[in-house]
């Protein structure tokens, strides 16, 4: 399967589903899938390169932004400017968006799509998550659940909330997304690249509105 638009962004809240979406479309469509925030996770939990893992781990743990020039270096190793990509959580702040646009020059995006979802559907939905502190399988209480309540499937340990997880967390995250992130809808809009859609549905449902538009 082919699509028309292999340059793309996926902007929204955290929660808003974009990281699944993005899995599911790269799959697909053959379009590389680039999440900074894996990388950062991946740079945290291999401990490497170690430097950059103890400068990240307390922005990423306490729900705040990576400083732009460490996200941005991070994005320029992975990113091809005249292959595809699904951008998945880049850019999230004006400045990081016109860091890109400069990046690509004349061969830009193609399109950006926005997962519109109300804050407290975000809320319910990120805190749903549970953690098994052992093996860190990963849960969720309402479409996840463990066999045994709170206890981890594989292991039998108390399932925890990770920092990042806990209510406090969860509002101070929404709190940057909507300063530093929201102006971007206007930043796209004005360029025409905008086109959002109703995250608040289903998977299935959400994957396909998300098709139909890459397809247009
Ligand atoms: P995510 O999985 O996209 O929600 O990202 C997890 C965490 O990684 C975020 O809460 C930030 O701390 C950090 N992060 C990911 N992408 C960026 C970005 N573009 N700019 C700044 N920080 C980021």
């Amino acid at each position: 399967m082919t699509v028309k638009k292999t340059r793309i962004i996926f902007l929204g809240p955290p929660g808003s589903g974009k990281g699944t979406q993005a899995q599911l479309i790269s799959k697909k469509f053959r379009i590389p899938h680039i999440s900074t925030g894996e990388i950062f996770r991946k740079i945290i939990s291999t401990n490497k390169p170690q430097k950059l893992a103890s400068a990240i781990k307390k922005y990423v743990q306490n729900g705040l932004l990576v400083p732009d020039e460490i996200v941005f270096r991070a994005l320029k190793s992975v990113l091809d400017t005249n292959g595809k990509f699904l951008l998945d959580g880049y850019p999230r702040n004006i400045k990081q968006a016109q860091l890109l646009d400069d990046y690509l020059g004349d061969n830009g995006i193609d399109i950006v799509i926005y997962f519109k979802v109300p804050d407290k559907e975000i809320i319910k939905r990120l805190t749903a998550r549970r953690t098994c502190p052992k093996c860190g399988r990963v849960y969720n209480i309402y479409t996840l659940k463990p066999k045994k309540d709170n206890l981890c499937d594989v292991c039998n340990v108390k399932l925890i909330i990770r920092q990042d997880d806990k209510v406090t967390t969860v509002k101070k995250r929404l709190k940057i997304y909507k300063e530093d992130t929201m102006p971007l809808v206007e930043y796209y809009k004005k360029r025409n690249l905008l086109v959002e859609i109703n995250a608040n549905d289903t998977v299935d449902n959400v994957y396909n509105s998300v098709v139909k538009i890459l397809e247009k």
